[in-house]
């Protein structure tokens, strides 16, 4: 966790006579805006040592406020002005979108930035860029489907999975963001057919989590679903029996990974500077921090996530599901998609 404020104020003496051989007598001002107030969405017990590291390399403390990302959202724009908020971090580029289009943040460009994050996983004009990849994988019951079977997204709307296919609700941007990229390959007429196509093909209305999805793809609920790779890893990972069974039973396929066709579905975890951040150059510093090589690793395994960055190591478990071609979409265009595709979802009756 970031050191507080108020341990801040604890060791307060020796961090002003630092910062007077620096500034002079507006020593003590300065440092004590040297606190980044950082909002995450991300809740894992890993990223304790990113924080720490920055604190070290640049003597700002972070103050980290947790809570889910909508939650966050609202509180920003409820604090106004007045918020705190310097960096807001997140999952999934719908969900950045949306602060972006409420005007919660702010353009950012950085060399250190530029090279390291790929151009496809940035906002075009910087105002959030993705840290960690996630592919949206189809999974299979390997005893009722082989891996030759399998495609493309597209195909699971053909009528031979009648009845074979599950998905959680299309009210979850996960499936707004993958339906967003289907719209940008094949315009709305198309995407809408494959929704309705899907959609006759469920074996129940849809419900639960991705987890929800795997566990019951395995117990044959179903014959394949679609989710984020890392809740099939996390599952490999456990050491629950009941976990192991249901990983034992599923296989992994990256769809649309034909010649020529556009590859897996990405998504990033990201993270973006507050509109108004008092601690702007701070905030960049923090998002430059999250893309230097040791932070990309520990953040990456945090979440059984792939690093946007090349050369860093992968986790062991998910580099066991092989390579594949992404698909290299701007996470931006999916982001602003994810209105249109949900319109589409609801009238093809997606639930
Ligand atoms: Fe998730």
């Amino acid at each position: 966790m970031g050191i507080t404020r108020r341990v801040f104020i604890a060791s307060g003496a020796a961090a002003v006579a630092v910062a007077v051989n620096h500034l002079g007598g507006f020593g003590s001002f300065a440092q004590s805006n040297r606190v980044l107030n950082l909002y995450s969405a991300r809740h894992y017990d890993t990223d304790t040592a990113i924080y720490e590291s920055f604190t070290q390399k640049t003597g700002i403390k972070v103050n980290l406020v947790e809570a889910d990302a909508d939650k966050l959202i609202e509180r920003i724009k409820s604090e106004g002005a007045n918020s705190p908020a310097d960096v807001l971090i997140t999952v999934d580029a719908g969900r950045l979108w949306r602060a972006q289009k409420a005007g919660l943040l702010q353009p950012v460009t950085s060399s250190v930035l530029k090279k390291a994050v790929p151009a496809n996983l940035a906002e075009p004009a910087g105002h959030w860029y993705g840290f960690t990849k996630r592919a949206r994988v189809i999974v299979y019951n390997k005893d009722k489907v082989k891996p030759a079977d399998l495609s493309t997204y597209e195909d699971l709307a053909n009528p031979k999975w009648k009845g074979r296919v599950i998905s959680r609700t299309s009210s979850h941007v996960y499936n707004q963001s993958l339906t967003g990229s289907i719209l940008a390959a094949h315009g709305p007429q198309k995407t809408e057919a494959w929704a309705r196509g899907l959609v006759a093909n469920f074996a129940r209305p849809p419900e639960g989590n991705d987890t929800a999805q795997i566990r019951a793809v395995a117990s044959g609920v179903a014959d394949v679903t679609f989710v984020n790779q890392y809740y099939v890893v996390r599952l490999m990972k456990s050491d629950k029996p009941e976990d192991k069974a249901v990983a034992s039973k599923i296989g992994v396929f990256f769809p649309n990974q034909g010649n020529g066709d556009r590859g897996t579905h990405i998504n990033i975890s990201g993270a973006g500077v507050v509109k108004t951040s008092k601690n702007r150059q701070a905030a960049i510093q923090f998002l430059e921090h999250l893309a230097s090589p040791q932070v990309q690793e520990i953040f990456a395994k945090g979440n059984n996530e792939y690093p946007i960055l090349a050369g860093v190591a992968k986790d062991p478990v998910l580099a066991s599901l092989g390579t594949f071609k992404e698909d290299k979409l701007n996470a931006a265009i999916y982001g602003k998609n994810n209105g249109e595709a949900l319109k589409i979802m609801d009238r093809a009756g997606w639930k």
